[in-house]
């Protein structure tokens, strides 16, 4: 591709010139909020869904977001057409902007919108086909209470810490816990399992992203007839399960074949596992209009 265009507060800009003041309170403190967003043949899956994350991530730290949910949407789709996209990964940024090296957010001028558009380099086709390895690892989630999950914030070290200790026990992702032991989520995805037949994802009040492709496999397991809860589980009912996958707007639907050196089953990815990715792609591709009954795709072509 040649030009990339960003948006970055009130126009776009090409990608080199795309630069940010270091005294951004989303530099210096992680000081904002945001929202990674697919694009798939043209529609924007669950933008909707994704900017009322935004809105409430942003709300929940005080941050007013200097444009409509509407602005954003226009916006979000204008990114996307200039860069000439059919099949995209969004990112859009809300910082605190600019001010001084002082904590004080009141010191700073105005929030700094940022929406970065990109083709998507797509996780390999043998990953899908073979599953990946996971490990339970010594950070646990942020306390709800302290720093709630649902905020999705430009302070990702408790993600970062816990993806650094992954690749330090070998394995393609970390397996979250809890202050009190029981299974969260990844580093950027959620967590199900299955056993006899029954889907479980744990509550996000555990410390959980409530997930976009999460609520979309709960659409779509409902609407398959699968029996599906959200139960609080601990690591011996990962080790135990018949299946496991993580889901998450990068890495769509993806199996889980060892966990903390234990084998799922035959460690293959299961069936229900398959079932559900296809039957994700084939939401996430169709027309807006056929999704799911709660899916808010928005036509960009
Ligand atoms: N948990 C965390 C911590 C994440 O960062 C993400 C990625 N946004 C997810 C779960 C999955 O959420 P989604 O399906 O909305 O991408």
């Amino acid at each position: 591709m040649g030009n990339q265009w960003i948006f970055l507060d009130e126009g776009f800009v090409k990608k080199e010139d795309a630069v940010v003041s270091v005294y951004d309170h989303g530099f210096l403190y992680g000081d904002g909020v945001f929202e990674g967003i697919r694009v798939y043949n043209g529609n924007v899956f669950r933008l909707e869904e994704h900017l009322n994350r935004l809105v409430e991530s942003a709300q929940s730290i005080m941050l007013d977001i200097p444009y409509t949910k509407e602005d954003l949407e226009q916006i979000i789709v204008d990114t996307v057409r200039k860069n000439q996209l059919e099949n995209a990964y969004i990112r859009v940024v809300v910082s605190r902007g600019v001010g001084n090296l002082g904590l004080d957010p009141t010191n700073c001028s105005k929030p700094r919108l940022i929406v970065i558009a990109e083709s998507l380099a797509l996780f390999p086709k043998e990953m899908y086909e073979r599953g990946i390895k996971v490990a339970s690892v010594p950070s646990r989630r942020n306390r709800p209470d302290v720093l709630s999950p649902q905020v999705k914030s430009l302070n990702y070290l408790n993600n970062i810490l816990v993806k650094l200790e992954a690749n330090q026990a070998g394995v393609d992702e970390a397996l979250m816990l809890n202050d009190q032991g029981y299974v969260t989520e990844g580093s950027a995805d959620n967590i199900f399992i299955i056993k006899n037949n029954v889907i479980y994802t744990p509550p996000v009040y555990l410390g959980a992203l409530q997930g976009i492709t999460r609520n979309a496999i709960i659409d779509i397991a409902n609407h398959l007839d699968y029996e599906i809860k959200e139960a609080p589980f601990t690591r011996h009912d990962v080790y135990v399960a018949d299946e496991v996958f993580l889901t998450g707007t990068a890495v769509e639907v993806i199996a889980v074949v060892q966990v903390d050196g234990r084998k799922i089953k035959d460690g293959t990815p299961g069936n229900i596992t398959n079932h559900l990715l296809s039957e994700f792609r084939k939401v996430v591709t169709s027309d807006g209009v056929q999704c799911y009954h709660d899916t808010k795709s928005s036509a960009i072509v």
